[in-house]
């Protein structure tokens, strides 16, 4: 395939940075060079803040019910082109074609909620405490939005912001993936040919402090809106904080995985072997630290550990491929780094620990048991291919350890019994928990974090509130 040299999307042309500088981008399956993106100058920023104005203004000139169609043509187009969208994501990012197909359409799934939601924006008529008076709380679009987004899911982060902001009635200014700029840049074709006024989706590449420092405190910018790291969103919640506008933080994870005596191990471990090595790890609801009872710990760490062997890693394109490189050398040897230390520590290495001999950036899969809170690994987020496992007694312990780390993402149980199934929704501390199944991360459900993993959702109609506020009118008819 041709990879397009990728531009700046910039009230409604497509165009290169004023400077003219560009970024390289990477197949993390080969290493090679692949092509180049624009990058947006100071001067690209400012028409963009001006024209997310003016886009804000034209979006709210079409009414709700035209506003849903047009997110619903996109969402077809995207459908249309999803092998292309698809493909570009797999040779920047590195996952297998079949997950870059899936992120796709689930992506277009949540463009149409969010399109049908649109028209279910209602306000409030309050009962006044006189007949000649009416008190209305009326829903109202915060204005010009900012998103941040990461190259993990480079087109669903995305979806995952602009979806519920144009429902809303907001226009968004994008600073996309330098990792994986076409993608994304493909996706918001599908927006323009549908039919969004210029200026209303924008998207930009550069230099991301830079961009931040600019847009963030910019008066244009009413709301602000991070995927990524937490001390990345801590620092970009603090500006957004300093200019007084509200912002929704999506960062990092460490879930845990509580499996009781009672399981069904086989149907966990199928569900579970599928979704830990989903992106080769690098997802912020990956299931992490596996805290397994004594009475099938055993048992259960050798079913997921031969499982997790027998995995096909290679190159997204081949359609036998089953876990993907990681994304850069960076995050190569921030894994190695993390398994080492806990090996060094005494972590068993029940499979894996080692990175592949060929070009790319391809670790194993790897299972680590006996594991301990003194490891680098079980307190920062390892965000690659590796699950670790820990032995407990009692369900409180289990617990104890999930609620030890200052994350709370998502989280998981396999358990039976009722009493363990209420004592788990009541004391994990986590945005999400799914039990017995994985039922996370749909349109229609709220999605996101507490503590250190962030505030506001980016799922269901939380998600649409996190881009309006409340206008209240209260008037006395004469
Ligand atoms: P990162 O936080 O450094 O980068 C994430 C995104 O933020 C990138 O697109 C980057 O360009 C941008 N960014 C970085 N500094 C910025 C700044 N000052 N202003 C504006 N944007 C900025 O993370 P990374 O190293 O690329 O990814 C690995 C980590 O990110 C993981 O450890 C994980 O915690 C986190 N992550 C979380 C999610 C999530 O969905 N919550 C998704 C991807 C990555």
């Amino acid at each position: 395939m041709s990879y397009p040299e990728v531009k700046l999307l910039i009230n409604g042309q497509w165009r290169n940075g004023g400077d003219a500088a560009r970024g390289e981008v990477s197949n993390p399956a080969t290493g090679e060079i692949i092509g180049s993106f624009a990058h947006a100058s100071r001067a690209d920023l400012d028409e963009a803040l001006l024209a997310a104005q003016a886009g804000f203004k034209a979006w709210q000139a079409i009414s709700v019910f035209d506003r849903s169609k047009i997110m619903r043509k996109a969402a077809g187009l995207m459908r249309e082109r999803s092998e292309a969208i698809a493909t570009l994501i797999t040779v920047e990012e590195g996952k297998p074609l079949a997950e870059a197909r899936m992120e796709v359409n689930g992506a277009a799934d949540l463009v149409d909620w969010f399109a049908e939601e649109a028209r279910r924006t209602y306000g409030r008529l309050i009962p006044s405490r006189a007949s000649n008076v009416t008190q209305q709380a009326i829903r109202v679009a915060v204005g010009p939005a900012i998103g941040f987004t990461p190259w993990n899911f480079p087109v669903s982060q995305i979806l995952r912001k602009i979806a519920p902001a144009l429902a809303a009635g907001c226009s968004m200014l994008i600073k996309g993936p330098e990792e994986t700029p076409a993608a994304p840049a493909a996706m918001f074709a599908c927006f323009v040919d549908a039919g969004v006024p210029a200026g209303t989706l924008q998207l930009v590449y550069g230099v991301p402090a830079e961009i931040s420092d600019h847009c963030i405190p910019s008066p244009i910018i009413r709301k602000v809106s991070f995927t990524g790291s937490v001390p990345v969103g801590k620092h970009l919640a603090a500006l957004a904080g300093q200019h007084m506008k509200p912002a929704t933080m999506e960062l990092g994870g460490h879930a845990p995985v509580i499996i009781c005596n009672d399981a069904d191990l086989e149907a966990a471990c199928a569900a579970l072997i599928a979704f830990k090595f989903r992106n080769a790890g690098q997802v912020c609801i990956s299931p992490t630290r596996f805290l397994v009872q004594d009475g099938v710990h055993d048992r259960f760490v050798e079913m997921f550990r031969d499982a997790a062997a027998q995995l096909k890693v290679g190159d997204g394109l081949d359609p036998s491929t089953q876990v993907g490189p990681l994304i850069n050398e960076r995050r190569l040897q921030a894994v190695e780094r993390l398994v080492d230390d806990a090996v060094t520590k005494g972590a068993r290495l029940e499979t894996g620990g080692v990175r592949l001999d060929r070009s790319g950036h391809f670790y194993a899969p790897t299972v680590l048991s006996n594991v301990s809170s003194e490891m680098a690994i079980m307190n920062e987020e390892p965000f690659g291919p590796v699950a670790l496992f820990i032995r407990f007694r009692h369900l409180d312990e289990a617990i104890e350890e999930a609620n030890r780390l200052p994350f709370g993402l998502a989280s998981y149980a396999w358990t039976r019994r009722q009493a363990d199934i209420h004592a788990l929704t009541q004391g994990v501390e986590a945005g999400m928990l799914t039990i017995n199944h994985l039922g996370l991360a749909l349109p229609e459900t709220p999605y996101g974090g507490i503590k250190d993993s962030g505030h506001g959702s980016e799922g269901g109609s939380e998600a649409l509130d996190g881009y309006l506020h409340t206008h209240f009118v209260s008037c006395l008819h004469a």
